[in-house]
């Protein structure tokens, strides 16, 4: 229960690694704000559930974290109902694969708008309060593709490179304000965003769902291995504990070696 009495918003956590990085926060005591889009009732069945699960205050806001004055309006609000935001995980993300030549505009736009700017605003928002509070924990969902990149992800790769750009700024500029700002750089996780990867290529090969995963996997990962949400969601914890209060400004991989390459 190391983390009872902190409050953290996760955006994005109505499914895939947002949720499982809330559930581990919850799991340690943490009241928890969850954000992310989807169908009403199954929210609010997964709030109560774990509400109840973790015996922690947990609320619900369905931000569209692409509109800048909803990201200011969601850590207020979290401040507001729950009393504090002493974590923030900019988890929220979309992807779209396509040549640059043939990469839409207005998806250029929405993934710049979701996985960078959102990034920066919920930051701006949420210093103030952690600096005068001398502790906070800030802690950015990267990607291995923050790191690295691959062909056809000119928006994604291009976004959470600069995540991890802005993370290092977030770090120096709060090193000594009690506030730590690292990027977690997942490789594959098996989510509704990559199972949508999987099934276009499934398609577009004519394959089959257990042939095109090993390939995925191959191309990238030497350990042929899905990390999982709960793997991202213990190193969040991690990364809020006392062992790491000289951690910041990293880029931590979790990767199955794809960055060993
Ligand atoms: P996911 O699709 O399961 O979850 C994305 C979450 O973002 C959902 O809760 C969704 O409702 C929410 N969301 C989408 N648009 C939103 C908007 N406009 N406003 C607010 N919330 C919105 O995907 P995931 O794989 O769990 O991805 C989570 C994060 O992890 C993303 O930033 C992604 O880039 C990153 N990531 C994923 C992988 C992977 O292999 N799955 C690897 C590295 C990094």
């Amino acid at each position: 229960m190391m983390l009872r009495g902190k409050v953290a918003l996760v955006t994005g956590s109505t499914s895939g690694i947002g949720l499982g990085v809330a559930r581990a926060l919850a799991a340690e005591g943490a009241d928890i704000m969850l954000n992310g889009l989807g169908e009403i009732d199954q929210i609010e069945k997964l709030r109560e559930g774990l509400s109840k699960e973790f015996s922690v205050k947990v609320e619900y806001d369905g931000a569209d974290l692409s509109k800048p004055e909803q990201v200011a309006a969601l850590v207020a609000k979290t401040r507001n109902v729950l009393g504090s935001l002493d974590i923030l995980v900019n988890n929220a993300g979309i992807q779209y694969v396509a040549p640059i030549e043939e990469f839409p505009d207005e998806r250029w736009d929405a993934i710049l708008a979701l996985n960078l700017s959102a990034v920066f605003h919920a930051m701006k928002a949420a210093i103030p309060g952690m600096k005068s509070k001398k502790w906070g924990r800030i802690i950015n969902i990267a990607s291995a593709h923050g790191l690295v990149a691959s062909p056809y992800k000119v928006a994604y790769v291009a976004a959470k490179h600069g995540v991890v750009g802005a993370t290092k700024v977030a770090a120096l500029e709060l090193a000594n304000d009690g506030v730590t700002v690292n990027a977690i750089c997942p490789g594959w996780v098996l989510t509704a965003l990559v199972q949508r990867q999987l099934d276009d290529r499934v398609d577009e090969a004519s394959s089959t769902l257990e042939i095109e995963t090993e390939k995925l996997l191959r191309e990238k990962q030497p350990m042929l291995k899905f990390t999982s949400p709960e793997s991202v969601g213990s190193m969040t914890v991690f990364l809020c504990s006392e062992a790491a209060e000289t951690i910041t400004g990293s880029a931590i991989s979790i990767d199955g070696g794809w960055l060993a390459q």
